[in-house]
């Protein structure tokens, strides 16, 4: 044993002058140098340090990789059937382009904005409805719902003094109009915060009150639209600006929801809302015209969520649900908010169907309707669905980047076996799986109990045109929407394939 691996490791010429002439009778033993003896000896170990690492590098090679390939796919199948390798087959066939952007394309094209109760946003449903039969789906169906029907008509703002200036602005959605022809025109207080009209609170009455509050995040931001005329009007302001809820603008007013008031209410942008307040500050007394026709029709509209199937064949009475919101304010194309979101989602659908994928739960995709304006096609789905529902995915967040999936009110055992699963999607760079928001169109079924998660994706320039005429299919990027697709797309088939219950 020691001779053969001295034989290998030496060399025959070596062992035969090692064995053959004992060293007391080396003939070159006195010639040789301290140097040159210690070179031989390095060589030699060399030589021995290069085999054991060719005999380490062997057996990671065909025993540990293997063992630990084997262990993760045992890992992964042991929480949900094939979820590795479909996703495979998921991830390849998007890599080769998917629906998504085209049909974003198209229906923006033929249907344009779709605000709850206009034709439009029926037309844009119907058109869904008939492309997802075609696409094979089944249980392909509309359910009808009641909407919110407000209506902008004309709008125009301007500052009357210390000089003319047009204003750029979007009446908030629900907000009354200004009553007279010629609209309202008054002194304006800016403030910039809601302690700072509570402050100001005499300084505000019959006046038009300016709440310019930069953004910060869309959470906090927001109360501003939603509650800051509520607040002016409290004060006793004839009207309410409020600077749009966005980090970045190129001109461009966003508009958004408000709660209901007394008072005429518009966002500004961020451009007039400083050109305001540099005004103020410089004692200059500000004087603008506001003219709104916007009401809410007093009859409820009639709108549809929209929805089809693909059947489950163990399990089809359970249903995981993935979605976005088919309308969207009356600006823009709707594109990034949310026809994107639709189309990744009812993609995703249509990739398993198309792959033969047959899931042991029914996978569905839903289009909700109203998100916007009143969340009435979420509290509909919900009331409907809410107990057949193992799981929901609402992706309202924008189509670019994914990044994963936030669950709500998920526990340590949930986002644990998630993040396992999400492990397969590394690849995508849509891996991470952390505790979120489900979605508004979610929070009904979340609040059923039903486990609920959102699309995470990169929102850095979300807000630059989220409820805005900038929010258009230029601003859509195919690859990026195919990964969404991607994400999506496995995480149906993960969590339909998920065995048992999803641990609490
Ligand atoms: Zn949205």
């Amino acid at each position: 044993m020691i001779d053969s691996v001295k034989y290998s490791i030496l060399g025959e010429q070596e062992i035969e002058h090692n064995l053959l002439l004992p060293q007391h009778i080396n003939p070159n033993k006195h010639s040789e140098s301290l140097f040159e003896r210690a070179k031989k000896k390095w060589k030699s170990n060399w030589r021995c340090y290069t085999l054991l690492i060719v005999v380490v590098l062997l057996l990671v090679a065909t025993i540990v990789i293997p063992v630990v390939i084997l262990s993760h796919r045992n890992k992964t199948d042991n929480l949900s059937y094939k979820c590795e390798s479909y996703s495979k087959d998921i991830i390849d066939a998007t890599m080769k382009g998917t629906l998504a952007y085209s049909r974003i394309a198209t229906m923006c094209a033929l249907f344009g904005n779709r605000l709850s109760g206009s034709t439009a946003l029926e037309n844009a449903i119907n058109w869904v409805e008939q492309e997802m039969i075609t696409d094979g789906l089944a249980n392909v169906h509309k359910e009808p719902v009641n909407v919110t029907h407000w209506v902008r008509g004309n709008e125009y703002a301007s500052i009357q003094s210390p000089y003319f200036k047009k204003l750029n602005i979007l009446g908030l959605g629900g907000s009354i109009n200004t009553t007279s022809q010629d609209g309202i025109t008054g002194e304006v207080l800016v403030v910039t915060s809601f302690d700072d009209l509570t402050n100001n609170s005499a300084l505000a009455v019959g006046k038009i009150v300016l709440f310019n509050v930069v953004f910060t995040d869309y959470g906090t931001t927001v109360q501003y639209r939603v509650n800051g005329p509520t607040a002016a009007a409290k004060a006793g302001a004839i009207a309410c600006l409020v600077r749009s809820i966005a980090p970045y603008s190129l001109g461009n007013p966003h508009t958004g929801g408000t709660a209901t008031t007394t008072i005429p209410a518009a966002a500004v942008t961020l451009e007039d809302a400083d050109l305001m307040q540099g005004l103020q500050n410089l004692n200059q007394t500000i004087v603008v015209n506001l003219y709104m026709e916007a009401q809410t029709l007093p009859d409820k509209a009639v709108s549809h969520n929209v929805m089809g199937d693909v059947i489950g064949s163990d399990l089809p009475d359970e249903v995981v649900v993935v979605g976005g919101h088919i309308d969207s304010w009356d600006v823009g194309q709707g594109a990034m908010d949310d026809g994107g979101g639709v189309m990744v989602a009812w993609e995703a659908v249509r990739l398993i169907k198309a792959l033969g994928i047959v899931p042991r739960r029914t996978i569905r995709v839903v289009a909700w309707t109203n998100e916007e304006n009143g969340a009435a096609g979420g509290a509909n789905y919900a009331l409907l669905h809410a107990n057949e529902t193992f799981f929901s995915i609402e992706t309202d967040g924008g189509v670019t980047q994914p990044y994963g999936i936030g669950v709500q009110g998920a526990s340590d055992n949930t986002i644990k076996a998630l993040s396992d699963l999400g492990e397969v999607l590394k690849g995508v760079g849509s891996d991470q799986v952390s505790v979120g928001e489900a979605g508004t169109d979610n929070y009904p079924l979340v609040a059923a109990g039903v486990p609920g998660g959102s699309l995470l994706t990169n929102m850095t320039q979300y807000f630059w045109y989220h409820h805005s005429e900038g929010d258009g299919v230029d601003k859509l990027d195919s690859v990026e929407m195919d990964k969404c697709v991607a994400t999506l797309a496995t995480w149906l088939i993960c969590l339909a394939n998920f065995n048992g219950a999803l641990p609490q």
